[in-house]
C-alpha cells in the first residue's frame, strides 16, 4: 500500500501512523519529497482493514497494491481450482452440466425430469426446496419433503444434487440431502449464512447478487472461505441493469475477469438471466464460448404448469438440443462436454 500523507502533517501525526503501521506488523518504507511525504507499506496490506488508515490525521490517501480478497485469489492459488462432487468434477476441463426444475414440486416429476437431463448429458440435478421468491404469496418450496424428493431422485439416478439453503437453522438438513449447497442471489450478502456453510465441508454454489460488482462477489466467497470451506464455485446469474426486456442482463464479461481474478471455477446460469426460455439457448451458447466452466439451467416437462419461473423452463428435449449444440461449442474452445 502506498499513502500519500497531506501537505503539513506534523512529524506527531506522522509518527501516529508509523506507529499503527507497525502495530499491524507491517514494516513502513518513508519517502520524504520536497512537498509530500508518501509511505511504503510492505507486508499484507490487508491487516489495515480493520481500521482505515485513510481516518488518520495527516493522510490524504491510501492506494492498496493487493486485491481486498486473498483466499479466493490468483495471486495466492495459481492452479484452477476444481471441486469434486461425488466425482464429478467441477473446474476441470471437463464442463459440468446443473439442471433440473426451478423448484420441488410432485417426486414422480422430478425423479422423471432428474432422468431425462441425465439422458440429456447432464451430471447434476437441480431443484429448489426452499424457495426465495419476491412475494409472499408465491409457492414457497416443499421445505424437507422436497429435500427428501431430491434424495429419492439422486438415488435413482445417481446424479449428485444441488439445492439452495435460505436459513442457517436448515443446515442440518442441507447435510443430509444435498451435494452442493447454493446460495442463493438474494442471499450472497446474508453474511452469517456464509459463515454457516464455510464451517462445514461440503461444497457450495454461490450465486452473484442482483446488483453486486465482482468484488463484492469474490469478497463474499472470501467470506465462506475464510471460515474454512475451500470447496467454493461461483455463479454468474445475471445483474440488473436498466434493461427491461430480460429478466436481467447475462454478465458474460464476468467470467473471464472473475477467472483471470481468482482459480474458482465460474458457473453460469442462463434461465435466470434472461427469464424467458426463448433466450436460454443463445446465453448458453455464449456462456460455454467465453470460459465457463458449467452451466445451470432450468428444465421442466411442463412448464405452463411449473410453480416457479415456467417462463424460462426449457423442455427435456429442448435441453437436449442444446446440449448437442454445446458439445461442438466447447470443442472448438479446448473444452470437453
Ligand atoms: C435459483 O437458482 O433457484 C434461484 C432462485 O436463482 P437466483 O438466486 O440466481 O435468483
Ligand atoms: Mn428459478
Amino acid at each position: 500500500m502506498i499513502i500519500v500523507l497531506k501537505p503539513g502533517t506534523t512529524d506527531r501525526e506522522k509518527e501516529h501512523i508509523l506507529e499503527k503501521i507497525k502495530e499491524a506488523g507491517l514494516t513502513p518504507n518513508i519517502l520524504e519529497g520536497q512537498e509530500r511525504t508518501v509511505i511504503a507499506v510492505i507486508g499484507d496490506e490487508r491487516a489495515l482493514q480493520k481500521q482505515p488508515i485513510t481516518a488518520l490525521p495527516g493522510v490524504e490517501k491510501a492506494l492498496p497494491i493487493l486485491s481486498p480478497y486473498k483466499l479466493v485469489s490468483r495471486e495466492f492459488k495459481k492452479e484452477n481450482t476444481v471441486v469434486d462432487v461425488n466425482g464429478v468434477k467441477v473446474g476441470g476441463n471437463k464442463m459440468v452440466l446443473m439442471a433440473g426444475p426451478c423448484s420441488v414440486e410432485k417426486k414422480d416429476l422430478l425423479t422423471s425430469i432428474a432422468e431425462d437431463i441425465k439422458v440429456a448429458g447432464a451430471q447434476i440435478l437441480r431443484g429448489g426446496a426452499f424457495k426465495p421468491r419476491t412475494s409472499p404469496y408465491s409457492f414457497q418450496g416443499l421445505g424437507e419433503e422436497g429435500l427428501e424428493y431430491l434424495s429419492e431422485a439422486r438415488k435413482k439416478t445417481g446424479l449428485p444434487i444441488i439445492t439452495e439453503i435460505m436459513d442457517p437453522r436448515d443446515m442440518p438438513m442441507m447435510m443430509k440431502h444435498a451435494d452442493i449447497i447454493q446460495i442463493g442471489a438474494r442471499n450472497m450478502q446474508n453474511f452469517r449464512l456464509l459463515a454457516e456453510v464455510g464451517a462445514h465441508n461440503k461444497p457450495v454454489m454461490l450465486k452473484r447478487g442482483l446488483s453486486a460488482t465482482i468484488k463484492e462477489f469474490l469478497l463474499s466467497a472470501e467470506y465462506i472461505m475464510s471460515a474454512g470451506n475451500a470447496q467454493v464455485i461461483l455463479c454468474e446469474r445475471g445483474i440488473r441493469t436498466f434493461e427491461t426486456q430480460t429478466r436481467n442482463t447475462l454478465d458474460l464479461s464476468a467470467i473471464p475477469v472473475i477467472k483471470q481474478l481468482t482459480h474458482l471455477p465460474v458457473i453460469v446460469d442462463p434461465s435466470h438471466a434472461v427469464g424467458k426460455t426463448y433466450l436460454v439457448a443463445p446465453m448458453a451458447r455464449a456462456a460455454v464460448a467465453a470460459g465457463a466452466d458449467g452451466l445451470m439451467i432450468e428444465v421442466h416437462s411442463f412448464p405452463e404448469e411449473a410453480y416457479c419461473d415456467g417462463d424460462q423452463a426449457l423442455l427435456p428435449k429442448d435441453f437436449k438440443t442444446l446440449v448437442a449444440e454445446l458439445r461442438l461449442i466447447a470443442k472448438a474452445v479446448g473444452r470437453e462436454l
